[in-house]
């Protein structure tokens, strides 16, 4: 099942699943308990918002081995994590603001994880029953900055710097799938999710012993090689095989 998040009629917020004459609307939330109602919102009339609303959105640094060696990085021995405030996620569509303060902006094409249920020190064998779901991400970096202040809190913590979506696909293995980004429509990167160094349940169990993961939280798992700038007037695109494109413009603030 493919889930989106939606503004309808009246401004209202709901989730919404995937049919194939359009977006079945539902009542509740699909982390606790949900309803299909009548409404079918035809897909060209589907205002979509990022497919969840996190608390949190943690990141992994150099999570491929070829994108580590493009920034001159050497592998991490465990998990590196960071996080990206909720006031960075911004859905399918909407611009990503490039602010004054950067003159780098890089796009990174990330496989989500979408957390279910609260999860705290949870065993990597029994992370499945944890996540809703996987949808796509772009990890917008300030790579100047990164570099100037030799971390990421600034650099990946900007207003629009986390698009989710468009979807959160719940029936999925998150292995081998095919992973690209386009800008203006030019393939900048082309990666494989078994490419990971650490790969989904270890990375899941590691964050939640550090912190406790709620429902709708996301954990992005790196990008392969092919990080590059992005302009203002491009158009980026982060492609996952099964779950669908994300695109969004970019804009000056
Ligand atoms: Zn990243």
């Amino acid at each position: 099942m493919k889930i989106v998040r939606m503004r309808i009629e009246g401004d209202e917020i709901v989730y919404g699943a995937v049919e194939e004459e359009g977006i079945r609307v539902h009542l509740g939330t699909p982390f606790v308990a949900w309803e299909p109602t009548e409404t079918l919102v035809p897909f060209d009339e589907a205002r979509l918002l990022a497919p969840v609303f996190p608390t949190k959105v943690i990141g992994v640094g150099r999570n491929y081995a070829d994108h580590a060696a493009e920034l001159g990085n050497e592998l991490p021995e465990e998990p590196l994590i960071f996080v990206k405030p909720a006031t960075s996620v911004i859905g399918p569509g909407q611009p990503i603001v490039v602010p004054p303060d950067s003159a780098e902006v890089h796009h990174e094409a990330e496989l989500a994880v979408v957390v279910g249920t609260v999860s705290r020190h949870v065993a990597a064998e029994d992370v499945g029953a944890h996540i809703l779901g996987y949808t796509a991400a772009n990890d917008v970096t300030a790579r100047d900055l990164q570099r100037r202040d030799g971390s990421f809190g600034r650099a990946k913590g900007f207003d629009t710097f986390c698009p989710l979506g468009p979807a959160v696909e719940t029936e999925l293995d998150p292995a081998g799938l095919s992973i690209r980004c386009l800008v203006n429509g030019d393939a900048r990167q082309d990666g494989n999710t078994e490419d990971m160094v650490f790969g989904v349940a270890e990375l899941f169990a590691f964050v939640t012993r550090v912190m406790t993961l709620l429902p709708g939280d996301v954990i992005l798992t790196g990008t392969p090689s092919g990080v590059g700038p992005l302009a203002v007037g491009d158009v980026v695109q982060v492609e996952i095989e099964r779950i669908g494109a994300l695109a969004n413009p970019v804009v000056a603030r």
